[in-house]
């Protein structure tokens, strides 16, 4: 993993907390982004010693940079400029690094967009989710789909080339019509990457919570059916395949060159390093990897700041893991056959070995038959049948594997 490391910022803060969302994100208030800034910043600062430490390899060069959230787009261009300016002192960010922000339409200032451009900001990810206005109100979301709209013109306009989008299937009173006009507009907006997702309803969320106990506030009543939910995860990726943004990953469609080069790192197990709450890391180490994750909790997170997050992992009382060489491979696997184009068999036998990969070999043969899996050209990748039952596929696999 001796490559440039891609670099995510976790920015938490929303203006309101969607019912179905279970991120480590909220409306905490604007009273809290300064703190919660230099917090982040002093987390920067302290990795690579901190990596040093524990015999974590923290590249210097970095080549991705993403702020995800929450809302990264509520911070000022003041804030979005202390964090650049630690960012360049502690990394060497390369001229040609994606840097990405997701914005919720609407929330986005023009200074704080003025900013971002003098910073290198060249791709944003918008939180769309739907077009269709009454599903965007039941889920708690504060825009239109023609503010959505607008918003993407005005970004068009201002010279990001590079717009992307989130939409949700499965929402609230969502039919096959209306998830259509959803995808239509994505499509007709001129975007260059949507990232399509089946809302998983969780308990941790409010629609989630509603779904278990009863009651009609967040629309519970009103979710479509799995089956359903699963046709139209096809219905999208035949019309933006058909409209020339090809499927890369399970639910990631791209045009020409603008798939997300940050993202596409975690696929392909590169180093990558997170800052913030809940942000997650892995970077090569003593073993194959290793992987570790922030708090949740904000105030656990800026409580923190006497440890660090590496300290913590070190201490053995925060989740982080070795990841040894069978689970690093298991992980190439799994996350490999989450990209379209698959993995290279040829790379799993020179990075883990013969014996490992004959030891899954039946059970890929297995899913071949059931449809669910192909291997060609020295390549094994999931069916369209299979990335609708991913998670399946992968538990067949490594039940075989522990058998
Ligand atoms: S804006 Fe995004 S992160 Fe914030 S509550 Fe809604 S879905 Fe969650």
């Amino acid at each position: 993993m001796s490559c440039p490391v891609g670099i995510y910022l976790a920015i938490p803060f929303c203006k309101a907390k969607c019912s179905f969302c279970n991120f480590a994100s909220d409306a905490f208030g604007p009273d809290r982004m300064g703190g919660y800034v230099d917090r982040l910043c002093r987390e920067i600062r302290e990795a690579r010693s901190e990596a040093d430490r524990i015999g974590a390899v923290l590249h210097a060069d970095a080549d991705s940079v993403y702020f995800g959230g929450g809302t990264p787009s509520l911070l000022s261009g003041e804030q979005f400029q202390q964090i650049f300016t630690t960012l360049r002192n502690e990394f060497n960010l390369s001229a040609t690094a994606e840097i990405t922000v997701e914005c919720a339409p609407g929330q986005l200032s023009e200074a704080t967009l003025e900013e971002l451009q003098r910073q290198g900001m060249n791709r944003i990810s918008l939180g769309v989710q739907t077009f269709v206005d009454r599903e965007a109100r039941a889920v708690g979301r504060l825009h239109t789909g023609a503010e959505c709209e607008a918003e993407i013109s005005r970004l068009q306009q201002a010279g990001i080339n590079r717009v992307g989008m989130d939409l949700i299937a499965g929402l609230p009173f969502q039919t096959e019509a209306s998830w259509r006009e959803s995808v239509d507009r994505a499509v007709s907006s001129g975007v260059g990457h949507v990232s399509i997702y089946m809302l998983e309803v969780d308990e941790e969320s409010r629609l989630g919570r509603e779904a278990l106990a009863g009651g009609r506030r967040y629309g519970a009543a009103e979710l479509p059916a799995d089956d359903l939910v699963a046709d139209w995860y096809g219905i999208g990726c035949e019309v933006l395949n058909h409209a020339g943004a090809r499927q890369y990953e399970i639910s990631n469609f791209a045009r020409e060159g603008e798939a997300s080069r940050h993202n596409v790192k975690y696929w392909r197990r590169l180093p990558y390093v997170g800052f913030g709450l809940d942000a997650h890391s892995m970077l090569a180490g003593r073993e194959a990897a290793v992987r570790f994750q922030n708090p949740d909790d904000l105030d656990a997170y800026m409580a923190a700041a006497e440890e660090g997050p590496f300290r913590m992992a070190h201490r053995g009382n925060r989740e982080t893991e070795w990841v040894g060489k069978q689970a690093a491979f298991e992980e190439s696997l799994f996350l490999g056959l989450r990209l379209v184009e698959g993995v290279r068999l040829g790379e799993l036998r020179e990075a883990f070995g013969d014996a490992m990969l004959a030891s899954i070999m039946p059970s890929i043969a297995d899913a071949c038959d059931a449809g669910l899996l192909v291997v060609e050209d020295d390549r094994i990748r999931l069916t369209a049948d299979g990335r609708l039952v991913s998670n399946e596929v992968f538990s067949r696999l490594l039940i075989a594997d522990a058998a």
